[in-house]
């Protein structure tokens, strides 16, 4: 989780963060930031009812954190036959099959033996729980290197023929 000041300014000089890398808030609480962020790094100072609609989305965010917690022990709760990656409609078996009859030992394994995470979401929805799973199956607790290795890719944007087409050499 990126931690940001009032500005929505990183640790990172020059680099502002907006949205769900700030934490889990909805998606009006991230159009907000990221407005905010926008009209910080063009040096323009946003109006008070921005400032005053974020911190008033950040309240609803922890009270609906509160409100609806993941309480601890919820694998237990889960069947074989529920669905852990919608975008692929992987299961739980399935995934509890990648580590125990696969031999996956970690959540990248698994994601390229069972495919969750290799849909639409690329993981955003099913990462933590895949990785909550395969961790329970080895009898250890989610790992840091876990969820960066469902996570981490290099920045990817679509490049248009013409603009390659224009380069000179
Ligand atoms: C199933 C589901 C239901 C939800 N329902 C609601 C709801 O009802 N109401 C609500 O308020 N919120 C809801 N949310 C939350 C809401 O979707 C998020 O809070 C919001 O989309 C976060 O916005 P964002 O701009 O921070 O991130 P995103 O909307 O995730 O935007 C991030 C963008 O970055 C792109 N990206 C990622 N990696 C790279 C890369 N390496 N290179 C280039 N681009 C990249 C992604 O393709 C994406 O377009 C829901 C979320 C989920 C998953």
């Amino acid at each position: 989780m990126v931690k940001v000041d009032d500005q929505q300014r990183s640790t990172v000089t020059g680099v502002y963060v907006a949205g769900e890398a700030c934490g889990v808030g909805g998606a009006q609480l991230s159009l907000v930031e990221g407005e905010i962020a926008g009209l910080f790094a063009a040096n323009a100072r946003p109006p008070s009812r921005l400032l005053r609609r974020r911190a008033a989305l950040r309240i609803f965010a922890e009270a609906m954190h509160q409100t609806y917690p993941v309480l601890p022990g919820w694998q237990s709760w889960v069947r074989t036959d529920t669905i852990a990656c919608r975008c692929e409609e992987i299961t739980v078996g399935t995934i509890r099959h990648a580590v125990t009859e696969l031999g996956a030992t970690d959540p990248r394994a698994v994601k390229s033996y069972a495919r969750p995470g290799m849909g639409l979401c690329q993981g955003r929805v099913c990462g933590y729980p895949t990785a909550a799973l395969v961790a329970g199956e080895l009898g250890r607790a989610v790992t840091e290197q876990d969820l960066r290795g469902l996570a981490e890719r290099p920045i990817g944007q679509p490049v248009p023929l013409g603009v390659l087409s224009r380069l000179e050499n």
